[in-house]
């Protein structure tokens, strides 16, 4: 069986339009074999042919992005599924993401590690993310974590980063000009986005992806 689950990860790498194929023929049996929580995919309103996408980062997969302070025993974490709920600033659109918010509400204090290991794709500023990383996964997963309060080191773009490793701080940054705080309550928003046959950037809704990785929280000690 294994064997057969190595084979549908390859075929996904090796052609993409393979996936609409695959959006047939893969049952929720085969997912389950392949480790997807199915049940949590299916609460937060994934379909069948969505949930076969995240397929191809799955076992990329380590740690929550956000991460517990040296200062704090047990931080904790909440994050609802807001996906595609409406956002105003920057015009009508919706929500591709989950946000991510600490018991203290307060910019620069908890770290944000990078959930899989992968190469720095995108760094610097964004009106909308404000400081943000983007990593992609070995298995071709995008990961974006936005409106940082600072990064973690001078990352540039095509550095590698290790799985649990600290990108930089949650905080408040966006919605504005480079620089911009204090426009929202410091949170982490996190994205995942999947390359298609059709689109270069077709995101994915984080939430079963968090729940999943829920207790596999990092905390620093030091
Ligand atoms: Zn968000």
């Amino acid at each position: 069986m294994r064997k057969w689950i190595c084979g549908l990860c390859v075929l996904l790498v090796f052609n993409a339009q393979a996936a609409g194929g695959l959006r047939e023929r893969v049952s929720l049996e085969g997912l389950r074999k392949a480790g997807i929580p199915v049940e949590i995919f299916q609460e937060a309103g994934v379909e069948k042919e969505e949930i076969v996408l995240y397929l191809s980062f799955w076992k990329d997969l380590v740690y929550f992005p956000a991460a517990g302070n040296y200062r704090e025993a047990g931080s904790r974490f909440f994050f609802e599924n807001s996906w595609l709920e409406e956002r105003n600033f920057g015009g009508n659109r919706v929500h591709e993401g989950c946000d991510i918010f600490g018991e203290k509400s307060v910019s620069g204090f908890y770290p944000v590690v990078s959930m899989t290991a992968g190469v720095v794709e995108k760094i610097g500023w964004l009106p909308l993310g404000g400081w943000r990383i983007g990593i992609r996964s070995p298995g071709g997963g995008y990961f974006y974590y936005a409106h940082l309060s600072s990064y973690a080191a001078d990352f540039q773009e095509g550095d590698s980063v290790e799985a649990g490793e600290m990108l930089g701080f949650l905080g408040d940054t966006g919605y504005g000009e480079k620089g911009t705080t204090g426009q929202f309550p410091p949170h982490l928003h996190m994205g995942i986005y999947v390359r298609t046959e059709k689109r270069e950037e077709y995101p994915l809704n984080p939430y079963p992806v968090l729940e999943f990785l829920q207790d596999k929280q990092k905390n620093f000690f030091y």
